[in-house]
């Protein structure tokens, strides 16, 4: 809580510049208007698979995700490529940054964009938002310490400002290392450090999960588990970034 308050003083105290070239930031204090246009630009790139954009695209989830909102297995902003150059890539630059440093302006330029989809799906499908819940798969302890903040939470909550879907706390970490961040040969799963929370209370319940990226899918499918045998109606994903099926693997 307190890296939160000191970064909030240090924010006006020194206007936030742009977090990945440095300039002045735009209007909305996260991106400068350059890399506001990358990360747009991002979000429209289409799956060699499907030639649709991360927002649309299916395959690969069928495993992953069980819900559908409309004709959707998720949320998802932008893809990501674990092995290609996604180094230079303004969106997943970005999520590197949410995961380390408690960044207000950063979280909400994401909750927003997650959340207007996730609006418009609820619509669509006729679904109330009021009836579902937002979740998270928690972070490490070790990273929770480390950085002192849950990236998970602190999205969770955002979207639930956006949404006014509720968020709450159902899952929790039996120490264990969180997966390995947005590296090669990333998340070998630690499942069994991925538990249900005490007083989780999931019974019937429809759920949001928010996870910054899916890669393998193996953290969504365990939370699925989890949450699904502790009752939950249905749970639908949502991330930020998600892995892209390669062209040759077919759907
Ligand atoms: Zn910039
Ligand atoms: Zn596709």
């Amino acid at each position: 809580m307190s890296k939160r308050i000191s970064a909030r003083i240090l924010d006006l105290l020194f206007p936030p510049h742009c977090p990945i070239c440095g300039k002045g930031s735009g209007k909305d204090g996260c991106l400068c208007p350059e890399c506001l246009a990358k990360y747009d630009g991002e979000q429209k790139e289409k799956c060699p698979v499907c030639m649709k954009t991360a927002g649309d695209c299916t395959c690969g989830l069928a495993g992953v995700s069980r819900t559908f909102l409309g004709d959707k297995r998720t949320v998802a902003l932008a893809f990501y490529h674990p092995h290609g150059t996604g180094g230079a890539r303004v969106t997943e630059r970005l999520v590197r940054i949410f995961k380390k440093r408690y960044d207000r302006s950063l979280t909400d330029l994401f909750a927003r964009d997650i959340s207007g989809k996730i609006l418009l799906l609820m619509k669509a499908s006729e679904e109330d938002p009021t009836e579902w819940i937002v979740t998270f798969p928690p972070r490490s302890n070790e990273n929770r310490r480390k950085y002192g903040f849950d990236q998970g939470q602190i999205a969770a909550k955002s979207i639930s400002r956006y949404t006014g879907i509720p968020w709450k706390k159902t899952l929790r970490r039996s120490g264990g290392d969180e997966q390995k961040e947005l590296c090669r040969g990333d998340r070998e799963l630690n499942s069994g450090s991925l538990k249900l929370a005490r007083n989780a209370d999931v019974n019937c319940r429809k759920i949001i999960l928010f996870d910054d990226i899916i890669t393998t899918g193996a953290t969504v499918r365990a939370a699925t588990d989890l949450l699904t045998d502790a009752g939950a109606e249905c749970v639908f994903p949502v991330c930020i970034a998600r892995v892209q099926k390669e062209s040759k693997a077919g759907k």
